[in-house]
């Protein structure tokens, strides 16, 4: 017998133990640009009733901050550091839950960002700005705070090598660069955004060389994670998926 838990599918001892667990545990989901990350910890997440953090939200929160006063050079990517650093103490970032549009939103120092990181300015400049120590530094305590009591689904690039590497469940996902920068077209369009699909593949392929090739926690797959590549499967497939590791790290 099989049964409906928020628009998917699942057999009625799957929903028994996710529903009924009282166990905590962090889950950590890694991987490449637009690889379905955030979508897959959202819904995973709302099943468990755990927390969701999208941690990329934040480094896009810091970028949109560098922009608007003139820290790092738009056209060029330059940083400038000193200047960073200097008002670094002055960045709050939070998250709101928006009951009316069923969706967690960001924050920056009380004014919602979360349309505006979302745009490709924010994304052609984030790499330069989360490649920065004490800005990463900074962040991961925030995120290790927002962790501390689990029952937590973070997904990023170095929470199961950095954020927690003592994640319960880790994973990594992958998926072709054509496949990633298509669904992320669609979604941009969903959201009205004028912009090309040759510029999100070149912004997807760019990030993803620069978020590897950092010094500072680069992106790589933490060696006891999981790897998951999604290019031909559908939600349903995807949380099933996940759903048969959680069962196996909560049972
Ligand atoms: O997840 P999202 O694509 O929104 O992340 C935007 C950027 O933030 C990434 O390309 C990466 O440069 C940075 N990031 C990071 N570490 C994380 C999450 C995101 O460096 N944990």
């Amino acid at each position: 017998m099989s049964n409906e838990i928020f628009g998917f599918t699942f057999d009625a001892q799957t929903i028994f133990i996710m529903i009924k667990t009282n166990k905590q545990i962090i889950i950590a989901i890694d991987g490449y640009s637009s690889s379905g990350k955030s979508t897959l910890a959202k819904e995973i997440a709302k099943i468990l009733n755990y927390k969701y953090i999208d941690s990329g939200a934040m480094y896009r929160a810091v970028t949109l901050f560098a922009i608007r006063n003139k820290i790092i050079n738009d056209k060029n990517q330059e940083v400038n550091e000193e200047k960073l650093q200097d008002s670094i103490d002055q960045i709050h970032i939070n998250f709101k839950y928006n009951s009316e549009k069923k969706r967690q939103e960001t924050y920056l120092n009380d004014e919602n960002i979360e349309d505006e990181i979302r745009e490709m300015n924010v994304s052609n400049n984030v790499s330069f700005i989360s490649k920065v120590g004490f800005v990463r530094k900074k962040m991961v305590r925030f995120q290790q705070e927002m962790g501390s009591e689990k029952g937590i689904v973070m997904d990023g690039r170095d929470i199961g090598t950095v954020v927690f590497p003592n994640a319960e469940l880790k994973i990594f996902m992958s998926a072709k660069a054509e496949v990633r920068a298509e669904r992320r077209y669609l979604e941009l369009k969903e959201m009205n955004v004028d912009v090309s699909y040759d510029e999100i593949l070149e912004n997807v392929k760019n990030r993803d060389h620069i978020d590897e090739t950092r010094d500072e926690s680069p992106l790589k797959k933490a060696h006891d994670s999981v790897e998951l590549d999604n290019s031909n499967m559908n939600r349903q497939e995807q949380l099933d998926w996940i759903v048969g590791l959680v069962k196996s790290r909560i049972n």
